[in-house]
Formats: C-alpha cells, structure tokens, sequence
C-alpha cells in the first residue's frame, strides 16, 4: 500500500502536489512518479503513485517515506483548487463540504490494520497578482501571523496520515506525547521541525491557547483585523 496523487487531466493540479512532495523532501529523498494507475473503488479516476526512497532523515523526507512505504496505509491525494467545495469521495455522508486549506478523512484501521486516509488540500497555483489575497496564515506562540506556505499545508495532512506510525516508530519526543493524546497537537509539532528544515517562524501548537479560527487566508485576515 502506498502513496498516490489523484489526477486532474483539466487543472493539471497534480503536478503541483509533486512539486511540493519534491520541495518537503528537499534532497533528502528520491522520489518519482509513475501515472496512470487505477485504485478500487475510483472507477474512471487515475492517480500517480508516489515512489519515495530515503537518503536522509529529514522530517519532509521520513514522513514522505513513512506513508509512501507503510505496510498497512493507503493514502490518496486529492489536490484541489481554492475556489472549489468538494466532497470526500468515500464519504458517507453525501453533504459532506470542506472548505479551508486542507483536511485529511482516514478509516478505522480494517481487520489487517490497514488505515486508509483520504487528503484534500488547497494546490492552487498562485498567480503573483493574487499572492497577497489567497495564500493562507497561521499564528505562532506569540498570535503573530505566519505564512502557511501550500507544502506545509500538505505536509500536515500527510503528519496526519502518518500519526499513527509515528508513534510505533518513536519520532516525537517523549514531552510531546506525555503532553496531550491529541493528533493535531503531534501533527503541529512534527509540521513545526518541517518549519525548522525550511527557515520557516514555528506555529503555536499548544491548542489551549488557540481559538476556532486558527487559519485565514491573507484576504480574510485583512477584512478581520485578524493579524496584529
Ligand atoms: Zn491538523
């Protein structure tokens, strides 16, 4: 089981999540794609698999290889555009809307153990004239406003997916697990070395701290006074 990239044979958007796996690797993996393949229960659709081999041990390059190489997970990429209101395909509820930069819907662990994990993120490529409207901000520890750059975004889903496997393998530090049982806690600590990796400011990860809205793009920053 592995790592695939669902198709856009109109937007091409797929080529941009293999543009951000190959920046989150940085040239600590060596990743290639192969196109074309069919998953069950996609009928019509096509995705890319994502074939990762780790040289180095970065946080980009290990997630990458966790997922692309885990025994017991499937995970499929679907990059969307920001204008879009999509669905999960496999939803059971067929009003399910995401709206936002990104989600990750994973299935209880089957009979085998294997957890199978749906991500939808925001691939828009942006235009420079609109850089300044759609790009999307978090906060650190401070409430400053920090740039959530779109393979962030994506590797946050993808620290999602691999959570699980995280944990049997020991990465996060013992503070981080003792601190709280909660995944999005650990993904924002694991999405935090990634920033570290990249010369990027740390978002807050301790959630007592942040209110709902913990991300806005810079438009409904500006219009919300929502940066200081
Ligand atoms: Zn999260």
């Amino acid at each position: 089981m592995t790592l695939f990239i669902h198709e856009d044979p109109i937007m091409g958007l797929n080529y941009e999540t293999e543009f951000d796996l190959r920046i989150m690797a940085g040239n600590d993996a060596l990743i290639t794609f192969e196109p074309g393949m069919t998953r069950p229960g996609f009928s019509g659709e096509t995705f890319t698999k994502v074939r990762c081999t780790l040289v180095d041990t970065s946080i980009g390059a290990t997630t990458i290889d966790i997922v692309a190489n885990a025994q017991y997970t499937d995970v499929l990429i679907f990059p969307k555009h920001y204008s879009d209101q999509y669905n999960d395909l496999l939803a059971t509820t067929a009003t399910m809307v995401i709206e936002g930069p990104g989600h990750i819907f994973s299935d209880p662990p089957d009979v085998y153990g294997f957890i199978n994990s749906r991500i939808y993120y925001d691939a828009t490529p942006v235009p420079e004239a609109l850089i300044d409207e759609v790009f999307w901000l978090v906060k650190d520890a401070s409430g400053n406003c920090i740039d959530m750059p779109r393979y962030v975004i994506l590797f946050h889903e993808l620290a999602h997916a691999a959570d699980p496997l995280f944990l049997t393998n020991t990465i996060l530090p013992e503070e981080v697990k003792a601190k709280t049982d909660s995944e999005e806690v650990n993904t924002r600590w694991q999405e935090n070395q990634l920033r570290i990796e990249m010369g990027l400011p740390e978002r807050d990860y301790d959630l007592s701290r942040s209110i709902d809205l913990q991300i806005m793009t810079k438009r409904q920053a500006k219009n919300t006074n929502w940066c200081p």
